[in-house]
């Protein structure tokens, strides 16, 4: 089925990093959806229209944002990376995706485990009552290589501050010293049992939910993690513990 598309307008670019951005689209039109859901966002070029699909980092409205990482020789993303203030940029109609919190089971706690961009989905889901409405904790880990890529940090402190520690954030960087957090891998942040001990609650079947979110390696080894610890992943008909989007 043909894709509709909204023609929207870059109306802001902000840049956390080198090839690490997050482009606000003007794009009255496009239906409502649920935080965590994708769309296809690009551009027309004079051969072909080239377009991939990137959670929204917002919740709906005119205006949505992207969290982007520009891919060394990908196609689109040095493209988006060079658009500036005003360019055209499409973006579709309609949302898909179930990595929302209405696929994700019901828990005490809830932990959204990302890296990078993986992150996108969670700022949605954060600037939305639902889930501080579900959840008593929510344990947010971003796993990041330097300490200039973890972006969204005045708005994850913010959150903080307003839900009066409800929300524990753990930045995980690989290559540098990590001042607070840890320094390493998500996978062996768990494993250590660090993890834990930063977020002040285990990661049990018992009490937790999990998403997670990003690059294919980290979630085929957190999903190995969490079978060994008793959790399944969760299906409609057989309600689990965590759900999983992955990226490519
Ligand atoms: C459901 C879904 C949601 C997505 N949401 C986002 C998002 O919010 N932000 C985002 O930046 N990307 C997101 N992606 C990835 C995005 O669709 C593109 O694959 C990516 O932007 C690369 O496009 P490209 O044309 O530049 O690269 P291509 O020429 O298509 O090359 C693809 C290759 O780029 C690499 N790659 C893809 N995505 C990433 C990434 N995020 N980080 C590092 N390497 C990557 C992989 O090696 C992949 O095989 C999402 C993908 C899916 C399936």
């Amino acid at each position: 089925m043909a894709i509709e598309w909204v023609c929207g307008s870059l109306k802001k670019r902000k840049v956390w990093s080198d090839g690490l951005f997050t482009l606000t689209i003007d794009c009255p039109g496009v239906s409502p959806f649920e935080p965590g859901q994708f769309l296809q966002v690009g551009l027309q070029l004079p051969e072909k229209h080239l377009h991939r699909p990137y959670s929204v980092a917002s919740p709906h409205g005119d205006e949505l944002d992207f969290f982007i990482v520009r891919v060394q020789n990908g196609e689109l993303t040095p493209r988006l990376w060079d658009l500036e203030v005003g360019q055209s940029i499409d973006v579709c109609k309609k949302a898909t995706g179930s990595f929302t919190l209405s696929h994700t089971p019901v828990a005490k706690n809830l932990w959204l485990l990302a890296t990078g961009t993986g992150l996108a989905p969670y700022i949605a889901m954060l600037r939305d009552p639902k889930i501080w409405e579900s959840y008593q904790q929510i344990i947010l880990v971003h796993g990041v290589r330097f300490l200039s890529d973890l972006a969204y940090t005045e708005e994850l402190e913010a959150h903080q501050e307003s839900y009066g520690g409800r929300l524990i954030w753990v930045p995980v960087v690989s290559r540098a010293l990590a001042v607070h957090g840890f320094q390493g891998r998500i996978t062996q942040a768990i494993q250590c049992g660090k993890l834990e001990e930063l977020a002040g609650v285990p990661l049990c079947p018992e009490s937790s939910a999990v998403m997670m979110c990003g690059n294919p390696q980290m979630l085929d080894e957190v999903e190995e993690i969490l079978n060994i610890r008793g959790m399944r992943k969760h299906k409609r008909n057989e309600p689990g513990h965590y759900v999983v989007e992955r990226y490519w």
